[in-house]
């Protein structure tokens, strides 16, 4: 590889030569026959009209490339090509000499590529979370690895390995977390959102976005106290029996229009009675959303009294549970879920737990 490397500088420089070479002499110029040049210090006298190349073939002295080696395993990856200089200026081999002319033959280096260090991601490992979450999940983070690599070839010199890749995890603990569906609602809202307040706990509100538009400052209030928005469609289907263009229809305006009116745009979507199907999760996952379902259901929407929801709240949760209880939607009389809130809240707090919101980034679990 080197010899090859080598060998098609020399072969060009002797091309070059060959076509300049063998100027016949008139009979009647009577300028001297020959020039006198110095190449590399070595005096030549060569026939008049020779040019460089010729000075260089009559005193054997070619520039020779550098070769460019890789940094591990020492390939050649790239020339240094040696040069020529007439009195101190770059040359060409079939510039004319004149007397006193001095060539310089300057062969190229040899070197070792420079090195860098780079960082590299490792993908979380099965960082797959499910499709959809029914447990406080914490999606995997990635590890990340600092190497030392050849600046032109890539070839690895040393890998460390500086944050190790942690794989997606049901959270551990007492931790719980409470989903409000169906709003945001001029009634109810206001009321969960003072009971969240009174207790300093964070929740999730998964609105329909035909009534966000309806009660923007609703939403708004919800953001300001620090909840997390899920999106749960513009107006409430069954996903499983739309078309994958029909649910992005039902998903993707509500993205926007949850950025547009708190300035940020959900990472979770909740399907209506939490159904779906492989399309459901597929268009989900496209549009950046995970999938919230939930484990503990005290269905407040029948409107049982507030003990009752109470007792199947409280009885139920483990620790990851996600609560699905509603603050919202047309017509609903929400008024036993505010009465049990706060109770469900002291119960469970009595018991240990905490309250969190599903993470949607590694810098949200706690
Ligand atoms: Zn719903």
């Amino acid at each position: 590889m080197r010899a090859l490397l080598l060998l098609i500088p020399l072969t060009a420089a002797v091309m070059l030569v060959g076509a300049a070479a063998h100027h016949p002499q008139p009979a009647h110029d009577r300028r001297p026959a020959t020039v006198d040049a110095m190449v590399n210090d070595m005096p030549l006298a060569l026939p008049r009209s020779s040019n460089v190349g010729e000075a260089l073939v009559g005193a054997r002295r070619l520039p020779r490339d550098g070769v460019l080696y890789s940094a591990v395993t020492h390939s050649p990856i790239d020339r240094h090509p040696g040069h020529v200089l007439l009195d101190n200026r770059p040359a060409r081999l079939d510039q004319r000499l004149q007397s006193g002319d001095r060539i310089r033959v300057i062969d190229g280096t040899d070197a070792v590529e420079p090195i860098v260090e780079r960082e590299v991601a490792i993908p979380s490992p099965g960082g797959a979370l499910p499709d959809v979450e029914r447990e406080v999940m914490s999606p995997g983070t990635d590890g990340m690895m600092r190497e030392t690599v050849g600046a032109q070839s890539g070839e690895v010199l040393r890998q460390e390995m500086m944050r190790a890749p942690a794989p997606a995890s049901k959270a551990s603990g007492p931790v719980v977390a409470l989903t409000f569906d169906d709003g945001p609602d001029p009634t109810f809202t206001p009321q969960v959102l003072q009971i969240l307040a009174n207790t300093g706990i964070k929740a999730t509100f998964c609105v329909i976005g035909r009534d966000v538009r309806r009660f923007p400052e609703v939403l708004r209030a919800v953001a300001q106290q620090g909840h997390t928005i899920c999106n749960h469609t513009d107006s409430h289907p069954r996903l499983d029996r739309l078309s994958p263009g029909q649910v992005e229809a039902q998903l993707a305006p509500v993205n926007q229009l949850i950025r547009d009116t708190v300035g940020a745009a959900p990472t979770f979507v909740r399907a209506p009675w939490g159904i779906v199907n492989g399309d459901t999760v597929a268009v989900a996952h496209k549009l950046g959303l995970r999938v919230l379902g939930w484990s503990v259901d005290p269905s407040d929407y029948l409107r049982s009294p507030a003990d009752r929801l109470v007792a199947r709240v409280v009885g139920a949760v483990k620790p990851g549970s996600i609560v699905i209880m509603h603050d919202g939607g047309e017509g609903e009389d929400r008024s036993q879920t505010v009465a049990a809130l706060p109770i469900i809240i002291q119960q469970l707090r009595a018991q240990g737990y905490s309250f969190v919101v599903p993470p949607s980034s590694p810098a949200a679990v706690g």
